[in-house]
Formats: structure tokens, sequence, C-alpha cells
């Protein structure tokens, strides 16, 4: 049976390059494979899946009301080969979409690759990819380096000054902000988020 998979990393790791790469591992293999990427994401005017080393494949949009098993059912009989579906920025997902996700592997048995961040940059899970990590058949962590050489997993949202921002809503495109991937140690030394946790833990107890 087909699976589904959620490759998951910190920002800048390459998950867009690796998702074209598997793509043309399979049409290499005779198969055919669709792409999807959310609509929301339209910095380069059209739609697609870009890499930050120069790749870049048409993408299939999609919005919190697509429906990705109705659409890869449809496609199905006009494309034999289908064998695979990839999605770029899946932590955009929704609940319902991932259980589509999941019948996708199931029901027509085409493998889900689904690639996205675990937490956004004040360290709260997404919700596409709390489905993920809960659903998926297998997980997949994509791994980058924090500027002090420990593996990057948190996401640290920066102004044009370089200095962290705390605040603000969770998605935020087209903004002068920008992000860097950090470690755990790097994180908590500049975003509040933890020591609030750590003080809830206090009361409870
Ligand atoms: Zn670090």
């Amino acid at each position: 049976m087909a699976k589904l998979y959620f490759y998951y990393s910190a920002m800048n790791a390459g998950k867009s390059t690796t998702l074209l790469q598997s793509s043309y591992n399979y049409i290499e293999r005779g198969m055919q494979t669709i792409l999807f990427a959310p609509l929301l994401d339209d910095r380069y005017g059209e739609h697609g899946i870009y890499s930050r080393i120069g790749l870049k494949q048409e993408a299939v949009p999609f919005d919190d009301d697509f429906n990705f098993y109705e659409y890869a059912k449809e496609k199905k009989s006009e494309m034999p080969k289908l064998k695979c579906v990839l999605i770029d920025e899946a932590h955009f997902i929704t609940k319902a979409q991932v259980a589509q996700l999941t019948a996708i592997t199931t029901k027509l048995n085409i493998a889900v690759l689904c690639y996205g961040l675990r937490s956004d940059f004040l360290g709260n899970p997404f919700n596409g990819s709390k489905w993920l990590l809960a659903w998926a058949d297998e997980l997949v962590e994509i791994k980058t380096i924090c500027h002090c050489g420990r593996k990057a997993t948190m996401n640290m949202r920066i102004d044009e000054n370089g200095q962290p921002v705390t605040e603000g809503n969770q998605v935020h495109i087209g903004g002068n902000d920008s992000y860097v991937s950090v470690c755990m140690k790097d994180f908590r030394e500049s975003v509040d988020t933890f020591r609030e946790y750590e003080n809830e833990y206090e009361v409870q107890r």
C-alpha cells in the first residue's frame, strides 16, 4: 500500500529542492506526479514551486476548501501512471485535508509526500504539521544547522535590523521580515514563549 510521508524541517533546509528532486525521480522512471503549492504563496507572480538553488516547476494551487482526494481521484482516470502527489508548504493544510491525503494512499494507492515546517516563529505548531505528525506513515527530518553549529529545529522571524520579532501573525508574506533557522538554545535566548510555558507549569504544580 502507498504511504503518507511527512518531510519536516526548519526554514531554508532545502524542502522545495528535495520535493522537486523526488518528483523528477518518479518521472524519470516513467511514472506521473502532481505537485501542489498553497495559493497564498504568490511571491513570484506565477504559481509554482521554487527552490533556492534555482529549480522551478508548475504546481496546482490549493486553499483551505480544496479537496485533495477528489482532485487526485479525478486525475487518476486521465493519468494512468499517477503514482505520487507532492505538497509544498504542507504546514498550511487543514486537518480535513490531512485526512483526504490518508484516503489518497489507502483508497487510490498513490503515495503522498508532504514537505513543511513543524513550528512557527513563536514555537507554536502549524495546524497542518500537527496532524501530519500524528497521521503520517513515515516521518522524515530534513536537517539543517544553526549558525552555532547545532542542528536547527526552530524558526526565528527577524526584522530589517536582524532583531528577533516576537509578535504578529503566523503567516507573514511580503513584509520586510525574514527568517533564520536556529537551534533551541538560541531560540530560547531570543523568544520569550518558553518562559511563559515554564511559569504555567509552576502554577499547576
Ligand atoms: Zn544555535
